[in-house]
C-alpha cells in the first residue's frame, strides 16, 4: 500500500534544495526523486526556460509530435460528498440530473457527430444512484463506437475495476486532490471522500483491477504547489514500480469559479502550473500529461508541445450539456470554450498532429 511522508517533510525536502542540485538535475538522464525535489525548488525558478526546453525535447522523443484529444462525459451531478471546492458537493443548491441510459447513449453519440472518439464519463459520488451496474451497462452501449472509454467517479473496489474493464472501460481517472492530510481534512467536510487513506489507495486498486490506465492528480490552489508536485511524484513512482504494466497520467487542474464560491487557499500562477508540467516530464518521460479546458486557449496553445500529451475540447461539465447548452448545473466553470476543430486547428499551426484515436480494443488482451 502506497504512503505519503508527512506534508511538512516534503515541503523541507523541496525548500533545502541549492542551486547546485537543481542545475545538476537539469542535466541528470535518469532522475531520481531528490532531483524532482531540486527541480520543483525556488532555486529552479531561474532555470524555467532551460527546463521547458528539455521537457519539449523528451515529449517530442517519446510521444511523437502529437497531442490527444478527448471529451468529459458528465451524466450525473448527485454527490453525497462535501468538497468545499466543488460546485456538485451536496450542501449545494444546484439543480441535479443523472442521465438515463438512453440520453447519455445520446450525449455520447453527439461527441461522436463532433469528432471525438476518446471519452470520459463523469459524474458526482453518489453510488447509490450511479454505481457499477449503470456504468457497465453504459459502458455495453458505448463500447463498440468509441476506441477509449475512460472513467472519472467514485472510488471503487478492485473487483468491481476488473468488471468494468470486461466491459469496455479501459481508464480510471481518480486525483488526491491534495496530498497535505491537514488541507485534506479541512476542504472534504463529509461523505466518503474524507478518508484520505481510502482515496489514495484508489489508483492501486484500478490497476490492479486491470485497468489499461491510470490517472492521478492534485486539485492546485487547496495546498502548496511545488510539495503536491512532488507528493505526486512519489505516488507516481510507486505505481511504476507496482504496476509496471499500467500506463499512467498525471493532471494538474486548477481551481476554477463553481458553485459555492470557495476561494483558493493559495495562488497558483500559470508560469507555476508550467513549471510543475515540466518538472514531472523530466522526472518520468513516459508519463502522460493532460491539460484540460479548465485552461485558457491562450495559455493551452501556448504548452503545445512542451510537456502536456493530452488536451480536452469543446468541454461541457453539466450533464445534459451537449444538447443543451442552455442547461444549468455545471460543476464549474470552463477556460477554453473552442470546440474540437478549433483546438484541432490550433495543435497543427504549431506542427503538431492531433490524435482522435490512439488505441483500438483489439490490441486488448483477454
Ligand atoms: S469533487 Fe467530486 S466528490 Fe467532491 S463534491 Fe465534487 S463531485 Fe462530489
Amino acid at each position: 500500500m502506497f504512503t505519503i511522508p508527512p506534508f511538512a517533510q516534503l515541503k523541507a525536502k523541496v525548500g533545502f534544495c541549492t542551486d547546485a542540485d537543481a542545475q545538476r538535475s537539469l542535466r541528470a538522464n535518469h532522475l531520481n526523486i531528490d532531483d524532482l525535489a531540486a527541480l520543483l525548488s525556488p532555486e529552479a525558478d531561474k532555470h524555467l526556460e532551460a527546463m521547458a526546453e528539455r521537457s519539449a525535447d523528451i515529449t517530442a522523443q517519446r510521444f511523437g509530435k502529437t497531442t490527444q484529444i478527448y471529451a468529459p462525459l458528465y451524466v450525473s451531478s448527485f454527490c453525497t460528498n462535501r468538497c468545499s471546492y466543488c460546485g456538485f458537493a451536496a450542501d449545494n443548491k444546484i439543480e441535479r440530473r443523472i442521465l438515463s441510459l438512453e440520453e447519455a447513449e445520446s450525449e455520447a453519440m453527439l461527441l461522436q457527430q463532433r469528432g471525438f472518439n476518446h471519452i470520459l464519463l463523469v459524474s458526482g459520488e453518489a453510488p447509490a444512484k450511479l454505481g457499477v451496474e449503470y456504468l457497465e451497462k453504459l459502458a455495453l452501449l458505448l463500447r463498440h463506437r468509441f476506441a477509449a472509454i475512460s472513467i472519472e467517479v467514485q472510488p471503487l473496489a478492485t473487483e468491481e475495476y476488473a468488471r468494468l474493464f470486461a466491459a469496455g472501460i479501459t481508464s480510471v481517472a481518480i486525483y488526491q486532490e491534495t496530498y497535505d492530510r491537514k488541507t485534506y481534512n479541512k476542504v472534504h467536510l463529509g461523505g466518503m471522500k474524507s478518508d484520505f487513506e481510502f482515496r489514495l489507495d484508489t489508483p492501486a486498486r484500478a490497476a490492479a483491477g486491470g485497468m489499461r490506465e491510470v490517472g492521478i492528480g492534485t486539485l492546485l490552489g487547496l495546498a502548496d504547489w511545488r510539495t503536491e508536485g512532488l507528493a505526486l511524484g512519489l505516488h507516481l513512482a510507486w505505481l511504476r514500480k507496482n504496476f509496471w504494466r499500467t500506463a499512467i497520467t498525471v493532471s494538474f487542474p486548477r481551481l476554477r469559479p463553481a458553485a459555492g464560491e470557495f476561494e483558493p487557499l493559495c495562488t497558483v500562477t500559470e508560469r507555476d502550473l508550467s513549471h510543475l508540467i515540466f518538472a514531472l516530464r523530466l522526472f518520468d518521460p513516459d508519463v502522460g500529461i493532460i491539460l484540460s479546458t479548465r485552461e485558457e486557449a491562450r495559455y493551452r496553445n501556448g504548452m503545445i508541445g512542451l510537456g502536456p500529451t493530452r488536451y480536452s475540447a469543446g468541454s461541457c461539465t453539466a450533464p445534459g450539456g451537449y444538447s443543451d447548452p442552455e442547461i444549468s448545473g455545471e460543476q464549474f466553470a470552463i477556460g477554453d470554450h473552442r470546440s474540437i476543430q478549433e483546438v484541432c486547428a490550433a495543435i497543427r499551426q504549431k506542427g503538431y498532429d492531433p490524435v482522435r484515436k490512439d488505441w483500438d480494443a483489439g490490441f486488448q488482451l483477454h
